[in-house]
């Protein structure tokens, strides 16, 4: 930050100050239990590319909202109106009230608050939002957050609804058709919001619920409980712990500097097969987010019905799920019928508990024939790098293994039960990185998202 531009802002500043009364309050208010709260202009936040001419220009826009009283839209006055009286009204004083956390490094989060006086009433009137980006310099809103469609913003809506009709029970009819307004599927019901370690918290202020309300109302909603419907990638140091939050990670938009440029990044898939494992499959979660990276657990549907929130969390870590059937069979010994039924099964499981249906398969044992493969309905994915960890083989062993066979395009195979699932994996991810790969999914690696799955495929590799 320049001294000239520092000045400039001081100047803003003054003038808002002059223009509209405008009180910013170092009192911090609290937002949800994450992280710390302080004050809107501190130095800190200032000297985040960006952040503090983004919050001075909605800081000016709110005070030009409701600074003068005709400018005030006539939803928005929840003020009680003053008697008629040769008295003239005394103008509004509007103070703001701001905190910001870190959800975790990369994003920060302001609420700001606006209380407006006349005279001995004061009241809050309305609450803004402010989610930045700090790695891509740029403001989040929830077409960031959602992927984009209807679908999405109507999920929302209805979890949204279903708390606000909760925290409303006993009042009138009124208040829940006002709730049902405010929360109605449209994005700008939804522009104030903050991200949590673990939930998107929404607010929602007094204007848009009516009635006597004066406080505003908060919505919060669980990534895993919008889990079909988010463009983001969240990772954990520890499992289930918010607080441990390590990256929030959304999807550059179209037209934006890749992140990964320079050279041409290597890239490889791991894969984990015959999990979820009760214990091993969170570790292994963790290690990838440490470093940012993905993989692909080929899970059991039999084992899969009992961990459905191992399920539900590596999606949200940006990891993929594929198929490895029902009983972990060899399929070349089933009929048509029975190795469908295998694959359906595990699909129906997967798809309920995440809303995403699995685009791969891999076949137990690494076991098929002709039959096998018209009947899996799925593109079959083998591997090119095999460690053999099933033999018992020390981590240490496994990890050499593998960044001694790793490939451009290779898909490795390593097994969650096995102990050097996750032990090893801190050596390959960081060798690995440090040769220039980068830790896809299979579906990434070879170019299957978003394509419509096709049967009779068989993948052992990229190139
Ligand atoms: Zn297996």
């Amino acid at each position: 930050m320049t001294d000239h531009r520092q000045s400039s802002l001081a100047l803003v500043l003054v003038f808002l100050y002059c223009f509209a009364g405008l009180v910013f309050c170092s009192a911090p208010a609290e937002v949800g239990a994450e992280g710390s709260s302080h004050a809107l202009l501190v130095p800190d936040d200032l000297r985040l590319p960006g952040v503090g001419e983004a919050l001075l220009a909605r800081a000016a826009a709110i005070a030009t909202v409701y600074a003068e009283p005709p400018q005030v839209p006539a939803q928005l006055d929840v003020l009680p109106r003053p008697l008629p009286t040769s008295e003239p009204t005394p103008a509004p004083r509007v103070a703001m009230r701001t905190a910001s956390f870190e959800p975790c490094p990369g994003i920060a989060c302001y609420r700001i608050d606006i209380m407006r006086t006349i005279g001995d009433t004061s009241l809050q009137v309305d609450v803004d939002t402010l989610v930045f980006d700090l790695a891509a310099g740029r403001i989040l809103s929830l077409a960031d957050i959602l992927l984009p469609s209807p679908v999405s913003l109507e999920a929302v809506s209805a979890i949204a609804l279903a708390q606000l009709t909760e925290a409303l029970s006993g009042e009138d009819e009124a208040a829940h058709a006002l709730a049902a307004r405010a929360t109605a599927p449209c994005l700008g019901n939804f522009a104030r919001f903050v991200l949590a370690g673990d939930a998107i918290v929404f607010f929602f202020p007094p204007a848009t619920l009516g009635g006597d309300s004066v406080e505003v109302k908060e919505v919060r909603i669980p990534y895993l409980d919008l889990l079909p419907h988010l463009n983001i990638k969240v990772g954990y140091a520890r499992a289930g712990d918010a607080a441990s939050c390590l990256y929030i990670e959304t999807v550059p938009p179209a037209g934006a500097a890749p992140i990964h440029d320079g050279a041409p990044a290597l890239r490889i898939a791991l894969t984990f097969d015959d999990g979820p494992h009760p214990a091993h499959t969170a570790l292994i979660l963790q290690e990838l987010s440490k470093r940012r990276a993905v993989g692909t657990f080929f899970v059991i549907g039999s084992r899969a019905k009992d961990h459905p929130d191992l399920l539900r969390q590596i999606v949200l870590q940006g990891s993929e799920i594929g198929n490895h059937t029902w009983t972990h069979s060899d399929l070349t010994r089933l009929s048509p019928e029975q190795i469908t039924a295998e694959i359906e099964r595990t699909q129906a499981l997967i798809e309920q508990v995440t809303g995403r249906r699995p685009a791969l398969m891999r076949p137990p044992g690494g076991f098929y024939n002709r039959q096998v493969i018209e009947a899996a309905g799925l593109p079959l994915v083998m591997w090119s790098i095999d460690p053999q960890d099933w033999r018992g083989g020390d981590a240490g062993s496994v990890a050499q293994f593998i960044v001694d066979h790793a490939h451009d395009g290779g898909i490795v195979l390593q097994h969650d039960p096995r102990i050097s699932s996750y032990e090893s994996l801190g050596q390959v991810l960081d060798v690995l990185s440090e040769r220039g790969y980068r830790f896809v999914t299979v579906s990434e690696l070879l170019g299957l998202e978003g394509r419509t799955a096709t049967q009779g495929e068989v993948w052992h590799r990229l190139k």
